[in-house]
């Protein structure tokens, strides 16, 4: 790996950190707070959130198994995203590579920083190899772009490639785990003390149940850490967040009991799907969606719009002709989704 300050956007690396790990007053003797010019009414919203988020840390860190500082956390894993191409990618000089079909966002986040994005399209049973991302790459490729548990195809990335991929790359290589908690796969949050160049993505969105409250993860080594930390806006993740995510980190059983449900109905929705004469194929998944293809995606796709029942329509999408993305639901729900596919 490069050194960090060669991968930092020149602007960042100039910048002080603000809101550090010990920043602010004592908790224990502080009692009145004068010093933000918040109104004193209308408590506990007057206050201004936590920006070190310290105490979410403290409790991630334990359920993760990384280090307080190894942990960054943003509003959604999507400003985790555009962070990361505002600290390390040059507007107009510098570009990222990415395996397609992934998740949209990294791709609209190199848009709107003005930096060039390379996709290399992966193999019919959506895998990758390192040395076709490193082919892609040359002395400007700041930033490579892995998701795993891949979105939209639903299959994890061999570990094998990620590894080779980190060990070959001299910049930065970012993990998306957003659907991890579903997979029996081994986190790459093992490998963050062997891999300086290493970032994971997660979410409280997907297996956390909690996409409402826009609260994602970042984990790195500190300096990366650090780096997203100057750039972030100190208060992205607001009080209710804050106090809400805090109260789910406690309940992480019911997490737990959530996903197992999620995966039996994956079950039983694959075995429903290949019963439809229709079907083509229902591709492996491990996350809590499922990638089929149909005879003609376009038409079920507006056929269960009409039911009133919303499906992801993929169907233009690199690799996913005629395939519909389908989120497992509710029992409930997935019954009303198969019922009307029976009838189609
Ligand atoms: C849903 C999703 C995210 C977004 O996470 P937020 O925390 O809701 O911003 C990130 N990456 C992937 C691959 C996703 O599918």
């Amino acid at each position: 790996m490069k050194p960090l300050s060669e991968l930092t956007r020149p602007n960042i690396l100039d910048m002080e950190l603000r809101f550090h790990e010990e920043y602010g007053h004592d908790k224990n003797t502080a009692r009145i707070f004068l010093d933000k010019n918040e109104n004193p009414y209308n408590n506990p919203y007057n206050r201004y959130p936590d920006p070190t988020q310290n105490e979410l840390k403290k409790k991630i860190a334990q359920i993760k198994n990384v280090k307080l500082e190894q942990i960054f956390i943003g509003n959604g894993a999507d400003e985790a995203i555009d962070l990361i191409y505002r600290c390390f990618a040059r507007p107009g000089i510098d570009n990222v590579v990415a395996i397609e079909p992934t998740y949209a966002m990294y791709n609209v986040c190199a848009k709107i920083n003005d930096v060039e994005y390379r996709k290399v399209p992966l193999d019919e049973s959506f895998q990758f190899k390192a040395e076709e991302l490193l082919s892609a790459s040359d002395a400007n490729t700041k930033l490579i772009w892995i998701c795993s548990p891949n979105d939209p195809t639903g299959n994890s990335m061999p570990r094998e490639e990620i590894l080779k991929t980190l060990n070959m790359f001299d910049g930065l290589v970012i993990v998306d785990e957003a659907y991890s908690d579903f997979s029996q796969e081994m986190s790459m949050l093992t490998e963050l003390d062997l891999h300086p160049n290493l970032l994971v993505l997660n979410t409280f969105s997907k297996a956390w149940a909690g996409a409402a409250i826009r609260f994602g993860m970042a984990f790195a080594g500190k300096e990366i850490i650090d780096t997203l930390n100057k750039v972030k806006h100190p208060y992205s993740l607001n009080s209710l967040t804050q106090t809400k995510a805090l109260e789910m980190l406690h309940e992480p059983y019911e997490t737990d009991k959530w996903v197992k449900i999620i995966l039996l109905e994956r079950s039983r929705m694959i075995d429903a799907f290949k019963m439809l004469p229709f079907c083509e194929k229902v591709f492996p998944s491990n996350a809590n969606f499922l990638l089929v293809k149909f005879k003609n995606a376009q038409a079920v796709y507006e056929y269960l719009l009409k039911r009133g029942i919303v499906v992801k329509n993929m169907s233009k999408i690199t690799l996913c002709e005629d395939c519909l993305r389908i989120t497992v639901g509710s029992k409930g729900d997935n019954n009303e989704l198969l019922s009307a596919l029976r009838q189609y």
